[in-house]
């Protein structure tokens, strides 16, 4: 990637972009680990309201087949089957008569021992009223006869929960007492003489003494016809559940059986929209099983157990107590799983960086390498020739001259060495000028060129002086060479120097010894040299090999 495209790529909005992606990210990831604790946490508090619920249903049970075993055995009592028998001429006729009929079966003394017998019996059994109605719907005795409220003398025909008993069945309803104003279960039970009906014996518990049934808090109980008749929170007894049969009922049943005639929907809803609103991680699902109450802050579970005796259901609203940390959980997993993850994104875009930029680092300092290489191999290259001529440095010439020395010792093949001079050069500079002079000097090394083989050598010794080495060659050649050198040098001359510009050179030539230093046969080439000078010029001389013979004269240049 370009470093401007990279540029570009993390620029502000793409920063803004992956920060948004980032929190994207991390709310799914936060939302999957919340989920998970609201499973668990939602399966932990069913269980339990599940069995609060449970153990709700068994205390209604217990406690009502306690209650209706009080009359179901005293109906079997041969005391109270003939009481009821001894009243079947009482007959229910309408409130007007009641007070007259009241009169009456308090004064029989008949009647007053039964009225005893149930005072007793209602006290042995913790009930809070028990009477007989004989076959005519007539009260005609209770526990509490002496009561100026008792139901003695009243016409019970009206009563819901007797109708049942009256055809001859066993009945168990909850109601509102009209004289006390007193809800309760009645609990009533036919009594047969003789296989005759001959009434009924009600017993009837007080609410009051079944409130340890809503002990547990969110918990209620509803009648048959949906209404609260009893809950932890009293605030919520008298209300119906929604749609419940009592919204079906005509107000004076409603009247006869409950007292009252408003009965307001208790606020039970799903809570799915909000709970949707409020948390959107919870799943769908789940958010069906919980419920909203206005009594409560928090969404809910709600039990509920129908169809216990006496019509009864048992309810549970239960608040879930891990609502709030799971709330508090799911922020602080976001913002966990969020610094991770923007964390790891920056260390990404860090190394990727870092290793980029390295990259081109190491780029340039490749293509730095390979300049300087080229360069170093142009400095050697110079080094080694004359920038002028293009033939050997002095330096790398005496170089190759050690090592021909070497070789030639090696091998023990002859080796010649040879110094050219130009003559009269200072003259052609003179006349001609400086630069016809470096023609010239080029011009004698392309000769050279020509004129030797590949094998041989030449190098530029300073000014207009060269050394020449002859590998493999004896002197007497040697000669011969550098004479056609001398030769070719003087019949071509170069097209680039003017026609009167005679460019000769002066040559000596020798042959290296058995014990020849480099300086001794630069020194006896030089000696040569300097005979061709004395000569003429324009002429090669050779000095054969002397091992004993010193130097003619100092070398020009020091060695
Ligand atoms: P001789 O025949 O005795 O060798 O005489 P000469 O004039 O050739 O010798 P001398 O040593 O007197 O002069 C050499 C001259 O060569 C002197 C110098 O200016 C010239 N020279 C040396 N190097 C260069 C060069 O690179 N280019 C040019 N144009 N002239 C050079
Ligand atoms: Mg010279
Ligand atoms: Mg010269």
């Amino acid at each position: 990637m370009k470093r401007t495209t990279l540029r570009q790529a993390l620029g502000p909005a793409s920063f803004v972009l992956v920060v948004l992606a980032c929190w994207f990210a991390s709310g799914l990831v936060a939302d999957r680990m919340v989920q998970q604790e609201l499973d668990t946490a939602l399966r932990q508090q069913r269980q339990m309201s599940a069995s609060i619920v449970y153990n709700m249903a068994e205390v209604i049970a217990s406690d009502l087949a306690m209650s209706r075993a009080i009359p179901a055995t005293m109906a079997e009592l041969g005391v109270i089957q003939q009481a009821l028998t001894h009243s079947q001429n009482y007959a229910a006729s309408g409130v007007d008569l009641e007070p007259a009929h009241r009169e009456e079966l308090l004064k029989s003394p008949e009647l007053a021992g039964i009225n005893g017998f149930l005072r007793d019996a209602q006290g042995f059994s913790g009930l809070d009223i028990i009477w007989l109605v004989n076959a005519n719907g007539l009260c005609v005795a209770a526990s509490n006869a002496q009561n100026a409220h008792s139901f003695v003398g009243i016409d019970m025909r009206s009563r819901s929960y007797l109708t049942n008993a009256l055809l001859g069945a066993f009945g168990e309803a909850y109601g509102v007492g009209r004289m006390s104003g007193e809800p309760g279960i009645f609990i009533s039970a036919p009594v047969y003489d003789d296989g005759l009906l001959v009434g009924a014996i009600v017993a009837k518990v007080g609410i009051a003494r079944l409130r340890h049934w809503v002990a547990h808090a969110g918990t209620f109980v509803t009648d048959d016809n949906g209404v609260i008749i009893m809950a932890h929170n009293a605030a919520l007894e008298g209300q119906a559940m929604p749609n419940s049969r009592v919204t079906q009922m005509k107000p004076a049943e409603r009247m006869s059986t409950y007292h009252r005639v408003q009965f307001p929907a208790v606020q039970i809803q799903p809570v799915k929209s909000q709970v949707r609103g409020d948390a959107p991680w919870v799943p769908a699902d789940i958010a069906d099983q919980l419920y909203d109450m206005p009594s409560q802050p928090i969404p809910t579970l709600y039990q509920s157990r129908s169809g216990l005796n006496s019509g009864l259901s048992a309810h549970l609203v239960d608040p879930l107590v891990a609502w709030p940390e799971l709330m508090r959980n799911h922020k602080r997993d976001h913002l966990l799983v969020f610094l991770t993850l923007a964390g790891t994104v920056a260390l990404a875009w860090v190394i990727t960086v870092s290793y980029l930029r390295e990259r081109r680092h190491h780029r340039a300092t490749r293509v730095l390498a390979e300049q300087l290489q080229s360069a170093n191999t142009l400095l050697s290259a110079e080094a080694r020739h004359d920038a002028l001529t293009g033939a050997l440095s002095r330096r790398y010439f005496l170089d190759l001259l050690r090592h021909e020395i070497e070789r030639a010792r090696a091998t023990g093949e002859p080796l010649c060495m040879a110094i050219a001079d130009l003559d009269h050069f200072k003259q052609i500079n003179d006349r001609f000028g400086h630069a016809a002079g470096d023609r010239a000097l080029e011009h004698f090394v392309d000769t050279c060129r020509t004129a030797l083989r590949g094998s041989d050598a030449i190098g530029r010794l300073g000014g207009e002086e060269f050394g020449i080495l002859l590998p493999d060659t004896p002197l007497g050649t040697g000669l011969e060479v550098v004479e056609r050198l001398r030769v070719r040098l003087k019949t071509m001359p170069s097209t680039k120097l003017p026609q009167s510009v005679g460019l000769s050179v002066s040559i000596g030539i020798t042959e290296l010894s058995a014990e020849d230093l480099p300086e001794r046969i630069i020194s006896r080439a030089d000696q040569a040299l300097y005979a061709a000078k004395q000569g003429g010029r324009d002429r090669s001389e050779a000095v054969p090999p002397d091992d004993t013979a010193p130097p003619a004269r100092a070398p020009v240049n020091a060695w």
